[in-house]
């Protein structure tokens, strides 16, 4: 009955609808924008209104429940960042069916084993996704219908300007009117807006449960910002890209977008479009930072960046870089969070994450004993609230929530006498290369797949620009001759970009284990400090 000292509550500040469809909220929001630039391409100039936006939402979600599209249905997207994304988003959701986005360049294995804990029914891909995945697409049994981006018309697929754009020409088409319009009815705090992915504490990718009350709480932030044109960067198939924008969204924001990261485009980009905030990751900004200065960058007030480690250096950095910019706000979060559990939002404290984001609750733990700490102690971050995923699918709660319903993060940190959180070191096996996810688990098990690896085991080494590299030990079979070249050519053809041993590879008599056969990754880090071991 009484409230724990120990505990740190952010401000109870977000209200949701009655009605807890989150892709109806978005689509309320937006509307009161619609003559408003939502989306610029940095790279063809092409602009996108809200208006056209919220239209061709609304259509898209008519034409799928036509289509057979059921509350709870599964629908993927895979394409690079695009304009048609985010109509598909709020389509899909006000459809009552749930959206799970891909990475467009994942590998047949990969693909197959994110595909398969969601089983699509229908899939949206650009025509470049289709390119890549072609092949691998077909391999997806499940899905019925895949509907492609753009102009092009594609035998047995169904174009995504028929279902959405309605004109003389479409016949599965209609233009609903706003006030006609109504979402499919969802039980919003537990029917699912969106599946991602994510590896949290151990193994392999999961796929991360985010209700429809998730999503509407993320979204229903009252902090009112100056109106900035933000660029953005980050793959909107991932978490901080997809909740950022339509954080975003909903308060009418103006985004120019690149299709993907180039220093040279993106220093350009900000002069042309006066830019004035950066959402970015932290390596982002390490090569922004290192590149020539040839581009005005005045316009520049504020940078955003969350998702890895910032560190105090790049800080620095940045303010010699861009001379304009008050704060470098940092967010700390994660794909099972929906969004940010806290943020630095004045950018007092830099090189602090922040405080206690609106509608959630932090406890540190220490892991052992699991007893509350105080402040300045460091210990596992454990996060509870209204932003929380559900669960991970096919899982126990128990596994990853404690007893009084704390989610355990796998994320070491504390937080000082102000409140003011820092994050210290990670728990978790989690590698992150330049912000991207990479489980140790999926490297060990392609690793153990090869005739001359007996056993394998993989960690994080620390890396300048990058973040973090993966790199593996392994025990050779006897007799078997493999290199570490061979190695990481047998990891690079299996898996995508991120997951590529750069951190290299060190062969071993043995890998260190608990004696129910977990690997020590703390005894693979400290071997991975000293001198290189090959036998
Ligand atoms: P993801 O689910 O891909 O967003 O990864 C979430 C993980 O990234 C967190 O659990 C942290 O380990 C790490 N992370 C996210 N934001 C930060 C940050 N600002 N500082 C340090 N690590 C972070």
């Amino acid at each position: 009955m009484f409230k724990n000292r120990n505990y740190v509550y952010g401000p109870e500040d977000r209200y949701v609808p009655a009605k807890l469809n989150a892709g109806e909220f978005i689509l309320e929001k937006i509307w009161q924008f619609k003559d408003t630039v939502a989306l610029i391409n940095g790279a063809t100039d092409e602009k996108l209104t809200y208006g056209e936006m919220a239209q061709e939402a609304m259509n898209l979600a008519v034409s799928l429940v036509r289509l057979g599209v059921r509350r709870g249905d599964v629908v993927a997207i895979c394409a690079e960042n695009r304009r048609e994304f985010w109509s598909t988003v709020i389509g899909i959701t006000c459809a009552g069916a749930v959206v799970t986005t891909v990475n467009m360049i994942y590998t047949k294995g990969e693909l197959k084993h994110v595909m398969g804990i969601t089983k699509p029914t229908f899939m949206f891909c650009s025509p470049l996704a289709l390119k890549v995945q072609a092949k691998n697409f077909r391999s997806l049994e499940y899905v019925k219908k895949f509907i492609v981006y753009g102009d092009e018309k594609i035998p047995n697929m169904l174009s995504y300007n028929d279902l959405a754009i309605a004109g003389p020409a479409s016949k599965l088409s209609q233009h609903v009117k706003y006030e006609d319009f109504d979402a499919v009815d969802v039980e919003g705090q537990n029917d699912l807006a969106m599946i991602l992915y994510s590896s949290g504490t151990t193994g392999l990718p999961k796929g991360v449960m985010i209700t429809h009350l998730n999503v509407l709480t993320a979204s229903a932030s009252n902090v009112e910002r100056p109106s900035f044109v933000t660029l953005s960067i980050t793959p909107w198939y991932h978490t901080m890209g997809l909740m950022s924008h339509l954080i975003g969204f909903v308060k009418g924001r103006t985004t120019v977008y690149l299709p993907k990261f180039e220093v040279d485009l993106y220093l350009k980009t900000i002069e042309k479009y006066q830019i004035s905030q950066l959402t970015v990751v932290p390596p982002v900004l390490v090569a922004l930072c290192k590149s020539p200065s040839k581009y005005d960058v005045s316009s520049v007030l504020v940078i955003f960046s969350g998702a890895a480690p910032l560190h105090k250096e790049t800080i620095v950095a940045v303010h010699k870089r861009f001379p304009n910019v008050q704060a470098v706000l940092q967010g700390y979060g994660m794909t099972e969070s929906t969004l940010v559990v806290t943020i630095n939002i004045n950018g007092d404290k830099e090189g602090s994450v922040g405080q206690v984001n609106s509608n959630t609750i932090i406890k540190i733990v220490d892991p052992e004993t699991r007893k509350v700490l105080g402040p300045n102690q460091n210990g596992e971050i454990c996060i509870k609230g209204a932003m929380i995923m559900k669960g991970y699918i096919g899982k126990k709660r128990q596994d990853d929530f404690d007893e009084e319903g704390f989610f355990k993060t796998g994320d070491i940190g504390y937080y000082d006498d102000d409140k003011y959180f820092y994050i210290v070191d990670r728990l978790k096996e989690l590698i992150k290369y330049k912000g991207y996810q990479v489980a140790p688990a999926e490297l060990e098990a392609v690793l153990l797949k090869h005739a001359g690896v007996r056993d394998a085991g993989v960690v994080g080494v620390p890396h300048a620009s990058a973040g973090e590299v993966p790199l593996a030990f392994v025990v050779l079979q006897p007799g078997a001759e493999t290199t570490e070249a061979e190695l990481q050519q047998f990891v690079a053809e299996r898996l995508s970009n991120s997951k590529h041993l750069r951190g290299g590879v060190r062969f071993v008599e043995a890998i260190p284990k608990t004696l129910t056969g977990k690997i020590l990754r703390k005894e693979l880090k400290k071997m991975a400090k000293s001198t290189r071991s090959k036998l």
